[in-house]
């Protein structure tokens, strides 16, 4: 297939145009580079079947020849980015998904969004469901993120109602690895980087607000099943292994074998305000539609991030 990635010098895209290439696909990845890379793609330079173009994607996009597939994966995706980048993380989501989607109609091509466990907001279920509807602060400084992925699934749905799109939903779930932004603020860069240089790991709030985190080979495995899948309702995909932050600063400074200890801080800005106080997908549907679970362990996960962080810290 020729297949078009959004954001394919990210961290989640660049990690998709490996593993599509690695299948024999022909690869277009597309970029402004905002916050994605081409550090992450530099090692795809010179390979015959992979093109990079840099292009913001809420302006029109042409792109010569046949497209099989669009993944949409452009998007600012750490709350400290889209803190920063608010109109541009609202532009991306609705202008940006209504110009790849209307290629895609253009080009006949399946489209497959990426959005996220953020369309549930500070969830009132638990585990989320996809048939849960979410708890979201429009007005608060997530709402830009939060209602941008809102609007970009009901574009997608419109788009496979009204054109008939062939479209798939992808609700993602906290997701790490390699070619995470050592500065994007979010937990698992954060902590390593802190652990690493022997500072404090800095805890937000009182610490037992949970995340469950999942290894970016697991989420692209569920990702690639969803693409080749019939299903044109969201499906989450993350890893249900639940825990409170505290407990994962623990586990970060034992798996660096650090000296740092832990601090509760009240940060005075956005960082903590609507902060879900937990998360876990519930991947049932995953499990049946897709036969897909995550198979790597978060110790084990960590451990291959940790070594990545600990060239670059
Ligand atoms: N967090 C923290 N310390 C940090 C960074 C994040 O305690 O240095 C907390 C944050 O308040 C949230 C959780 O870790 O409860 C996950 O934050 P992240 O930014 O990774 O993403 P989110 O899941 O909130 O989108």
């Amino acid at each position: 297939m020729r297949i078009l990635v959004t954001g394919g010098a990210g961290f989640l895209g660049s990690h998709i145009c490996d593993y599509l290439l690695a299948e024999g696909n022909e690869v277009i990845a597309m970029d402004n580079l905002i916050t994605g890379s081409t550090d992450n793609i530099e090692h795809l330079a010179g390979h015959d079947r992979f093109h990079f173009i840099k292009h913001d994607v809420t302006n029109y996009i042409y792109i010569e020849g046949t497209i099989d597939a669009v993944l949409h994966f452009a998007s600012p995706a750490s709350p400290i980015d889209y803190l920063e980048l608010p109109i541009q993380t609202l532009q991306v989501g609705a202008l940006g998904t209504h110009k790849v989607l209307g290629l895609a109609k253009a080009k006949g091509a399946r489209f497959l969004l990426a959005s996220t466990s953020e369309v549930y907001g500070d969830p009132l279920i638990h585990p989320q469901t996809e048939d849960y509807w979410g708890n979201v602060n429009p007005i608060g400084p997530r709402g830009v993120y939060d209602e941008a992925k809102r609007f970009a699934e009901a574009m997608t749905m419109a788009y496979h109602r009204t054109h008939n799109v062939d479209t798939r939903i992808v609700r993602i779930f906290n997701t790490f690895g390699p070619r995470m932004r050592l500065n994007d603020g979010r937990v698992v860069p954060n902590f390593i980087a802190q652990a690493l240089r022997g500072e404090s790991l800095t805890v937000y709030g009182d610490g037992i607000q949970t995340r469950s985190f999942c290894y970016v080979s697991d989420l692209i495995d569920g990702v690639c099943r969803l693409l080749l899948s019939d299903e044109t309702e969201p499906v989450n995909v993350g890893n249900p292994q639940e825990m409170t932050i505290l407990d994962f600063a623990y586990k970060i400074v034992e798996l660096t074998g650090s000296t740092s200890d832990i601090t509760l801080m009240q940060p005075e800005d956005v960082r903590v305000k609507d902060d879900p106080r937990v998360r876990q997908p519930d991947i049932s549907k995953a499990r049946r539609l897709l036969g897909w679970g995550p198979k790597v362990s978060l110790d084990e996960g960590l451990r291959k991030t940790i070594e990545w962080f600990r060239d670059r810290v």
